[in-house]
């Protein structure tokens, strides 16, 4: 067998898909896709799908730095290491260890050896030695460290081929986006409901979006923040959908019909029929909301069970056991949170009760709702709605702090 040529490259691995039996291709189908939708724009990238890991090889990149980031936000991926491709030939191990460790400054390390096949004639702990000897001969200021080391450096053993790396980055883990089929969240301007979408996203699913707005009642601000929203979490998806509904006249109508504490209730009860529609023509098979039990009054288990009672699809809430420090957390990683906090004027802050029912039942939701039209408000949400796409990347926008440039075009919901 020829030598192989030392060439850069990177490894990507990912946990829970190897838990996989039978539908382990299929989910590593997804997962190939989806890198390559990530880093198509960067530069060329051949993908090599080995045994429990992915190869990217990078000869030629011009940025492989810029991979690892993008591959940092890559739904299923456990970590990412940029790393060395080489033989399995001890001197050449040796030769890829000497450069990984060029220019670190450290006092103490490990090798970390993983046989990809049993056949290799060395053990990893010998392996372990043999390289850990020879960096010790190079750098005799050095110690070995089993248990804190500075620096570690792995080296995994495959038939023909060995890949040795001493710096990796986590992934989101998960599963592949699109695995998992298609959900349509209802997301407000707030914190909660952004987190949730991606923590769906996370777990395999691709993401339409819904959004409530009061206009001409309230400024667009709220349209703004759902678009900004939307274009961040899309850098997780690629690809994204979201259906601007106009809700002010529909809260106006309830408004004179329906007395206060009732009023949230009836809204979301609302909002969640025609979220179900646009969810439909989407092919998504389940809603998501950003509720967190007992935060506010829509929220308490009594008003969760009458808002899911109208519901024929699933709602899924992802956030249900959280507290808010914790989603705000998950919100300022993501960069959802910056976007959240800018003042605005939510929809449900338009004709919401000073004191909101926080047990409300089956029997007096039924009775308020028989003097509204709920067919003619349902209708009149639907088909106002507007829809837009987003795109990731558009043109290699910056990643991840700068918003990415969306490309949003306007749309009627066709009928
Ligand atoms: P968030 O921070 O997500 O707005 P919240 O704590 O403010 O949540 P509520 O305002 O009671 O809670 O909203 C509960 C959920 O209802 C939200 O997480 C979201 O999924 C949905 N929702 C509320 N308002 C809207 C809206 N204007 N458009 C779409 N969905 C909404
Ligand atoms: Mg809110």
């Amino acid at each position: 067998m020829a030598p192989i040529t030392p060439s850069p490259c990177a490894i990507v691995h990912y946990h829970e898909i190897s838990l996989k039996r039978g539908n382990r291709p299929l989910f590593l189908r997804y997962l190939q896709q989806n890198i390559r939708r990530a880093i198509g724009d960067l530069g060329p990238a051949r993908l090599v799908q080995l045994s429990g890991r992915i190869m990217l090889d990078l000869t030629g990149h011009p940025d492989p730095a810029a991979v690892r980031d993008r591959l940092g936000r890559v739904a299923g991926v456990a970590n990412i290491a940029l790393a060395e491709r080489t033989g399995v030939q001890m001197d050449a191990l040796k030769a890829a260890v000497e450069r990984a460790i060029a220019g670190c400054t450290f006092r103490s390390f490990r090798i970390t050896a993983r046989r990809a096949f049993k056949t290799f004639p060395l053990t990893s702990v010998e392996i372990n030695r043999a390289l850990g000897a020879h960096v010790l001969a190079l750098r005799p200021d050095v110690r070995v460290d089993l248990y804190d080391a500075e620096l570690e450096v792995r080296v995994e053993v495959l038939p023909g081929e060995a890949f040795v790396y001493s710096e990796r980055s986590a992934g989101p883990g998960g599963l592949p986006i699109g695995s998992g089929g298609t959900v349509a969240a209802l997301l407000s301007g707030g914190i909660d409901s952004p987190v949730a979408a991606w923590r769906m996203m996370k777990r395999g699913c691709r993401v339409v979006f819904v959004h409530f707005h009061s206009v001409p009642y309230l400024p667009d601000t709220s349209q703004h923040k759902a678009r900004q929203l939307v274009g961040r979490l899309t850098q997780w998806q690629y690809a994204s959908r979201l259906f601007l509904v106009p809700f002010g006249e529909i809260q106006r109508e309830i408004v004179l019909s329906v007395p206060p504490p009732a009023r949230i209730t009836i809204y979301r009860r609302l909002m969640v029929r025609i979220a179900e529609r646009l969810a439909r023509r989407c092919g998504a098979l389940a809603l998501v909301t950003g509720d967190s039990l007992g935060q506010v009054a829509s929220q308490t288990l009594h008003n969760l069970a009458c808002i899911d009672a109208v519901a024929a699809l699933p709602i899924l809430r992802p956030l249900i056991g959280m507290d808010k420090l914790e989603i705000t957390a998950q919100a300022e990683a993501l960069h959802t949170f910056e976007i959240s906090i800018e003042p605005d004027a939510d929809c449900c802050t338009l004709f919401v009760p000073r004191h909101p029912g926080t047990r409300m039942s089956l029997e007096e939701v039924a009775a308020v709702e028989g003097r509204l039209d709920i067919p003619a408000l349902v209708a009149m949400g639907v088909d106002g709605a507007v829809e837009e796409s987003f795109d990731f990347p558009a043109g290699a926008g910056a990643f991840p702090p700068r918003a990415p440039r969306s490309r949003s075009r306007e749309k009627r919901v066709p009928e």
